[in-house]
């Protein structure tokens, strides 16, 4: 990965490595069964979010209001920053190689035509993001930028005649945003994976606080992948973006797609799947985070 220490990548899916060689991942735990139990889902109708795993609703009430009730989730501040850095990386990324293609270019020339644009801005007006997040989002494209020059004059110092196609493939991470049919799985037949990286690994990019369901989401992304694909997922990563000091940081936390990890996602599709098609409502909990994106609809009276 072009932004986090390679060496500590490779580090990490050591580690994994030596756990799957003790532990292995179960046949029918990978997502390729998903027409057996316990992969296939209890029906085909429903078509889970990814990020409906990552909720915060202690019922899931947040699930019965999205999908019985067809409510939106009205987007909380960490699902605003997400997006906008998503946005700002893929379209970083994207500019890049598009300059690549265009024309010779080394790294310092692609810094100054990158950072003479108005990328970031044109981002936070779209998604009407002022203040700090704003800023983030500049620091973010102009370490990216930084980064990704970086790599491409270290490739034209090692291979001086190589081509666009060429300097695009080993500078730069092959896939961003990976579209996948996870609705085999009982997943969007639309989801976007962040990144595929070598090893057979995904990673999935975070702004928000550490959690464990960040783990259950991406073993719902290694399974729709390995439905999708007829591959063997068995590494992941969780990247967590932080703005330190001024500094742009990647916390890096490594994830063997274990059996563990998988029935827990599996349980909580099927929990899920079984209220919608119930179409009851379960209630609130005994508090509500504020930062909910159903706050104001379960909370009237206090918002
Ligand atoms: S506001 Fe409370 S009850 Fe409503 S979805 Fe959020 S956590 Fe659940």
């Amino acid at each position: 990965m072009f932004f986090v220490d390679t060496l500590e990548v490779e580090k990490r899916i050591r580690i994994m490595r030596k756990e799957l060689e003790k532990f292995g991942i179960s046949e029918e735990l990978r997502g390729y069964n998903w027409d057996s139990p316990p992969v296939e889902p209890i029906e085909y109708g429903v078509k889970l979010s990814v990020s409906d795993f990552c909720g915060i609703c202690k019922t899931l009430r947040d699930i019965y209001l999205k999908y019985v009730e067809g409510l939106k989730p009205k987007p909380n501040v960490y699902m605003l920053s997400g997006l906008a850095y998503h946005e700002v990386i893929k379209e970083a990324l994207y500019q890049i190689k598009r300059i690549i293609y265009q024309k010779p270019v080394n790294g310092s020339e692609i810094i100054e035509e990158m950072l003479s644009s108005d990328i970031p801005d044109t981002i936070c007006d779209r998604l009407n993001i002022n203040n700090s997040m704003r800023e983030n989002c500049k620091k973010l494209f102009k370490y990216i930028v930084i980064q990704c020059a970086s790599q491409v004059d270290r490739i034209l110092a090692k291979y001086p005649y190589a081509d666009a196609d060429c300097i695009v493939g080993k500078a730069l991470p092959p896939i961003v945003e990976r579209k996948v049919d996870g609705s085999l799985i009982g997943l969007s037949d639309n989801l976007s994976v962040d990144f595929f990286i070598p090893y057979n690994a995904i990673a999935d990019l975070k702004s928000g606080e550490v959690r464990d369901q960040n783990a259950i989401a991406l073993a719902g992304y290694a399974l729709a992948l390995e439905s999708d694909e007829m591959t063997d997922v068995n590494f992941g990563f969780v990247i967590y973006l932080r703005f330190k000091n001024g500094f742009v940081n990647f916390k890096l936390k490594h994830v063997l797609m274990s059996d563990e990890l998988r029935r827990r996602f599996l349980e909580l599709r099927d929990e899920m799947i079984e209220l919608i098609n119930s179409g009851r409502d379960p209630g609130r909990p005994d508090s509500c985070p504020k930062n909910c994106c159903f706050y104001g609809v379960c909370n009237e009276a206090d918002s």
